[in-house]
C-alpha cells in the first residue's frame, strides 16, 4: 500500500497525517505516533571482517540511536534492489571512515 492510500493507524485505528519523517512524506498516527512505512522491510547489511574481528557501527538515527550495529540501509518502496543498494550503503556507511576500528 502506497504511503498516501493510508488513512488510519495500522496500530491503533486512529487518523493519519502525511508529515516528512525518514527523509520522505510518511502517514503519522495523530494519537500514538505511529509512522507507517510503505516499505517491503528489506535491508542490506555490510559484514566485513578483518584478523577475526567484524566492524561494528553506531546507529545515526532513531530507533536505536547510539547503539551499535552492522553497517547497512534499509531498502525504501521506491527503490529497486540489490546491487545498487549494496553500493550506495558502502558509499554512504563505510568509505567516510578514514581508519575504521575492527
Ligand atoms: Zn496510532
Amino acid at each position: 500500500m502506497r504511503a498516501e492510500e493510508v488513512k488510519f493507524c495500522p496500530k491503533c485505528g486512529q487518523p493519519v497525517m502525511l508529515e516528512f519523517r525518514f527523509a520522505q512524506d510518511r502517514p503519522v498516527c495523530t494519537v500514538c505516533g505511529f509512522i507507517y512505512f510503505a516499505d517491503p522491510k528489506v535491508a542490506v547489511a555490510l559484514m566485513l571482517e578483518r584478523e577475526g574481528k567484524i566492524l561494528l557501527v553506531r546507529r545515526a538515527h532513531d530507533p536505536f540511536r547510539g547503539l551499535w550495529t552492522l553497517p547497512g540501509a534499509l531498502l525504501t518502496a521506491a527503490k529497486t534492489p540489490p546491487k545498487r543498494h549494496s553500493v550506495n550503503a558502502w558509499r554512504k556507511l563505510v568509505s567516510p571512515l578514514k581508519s575504521p576500528v575492527f
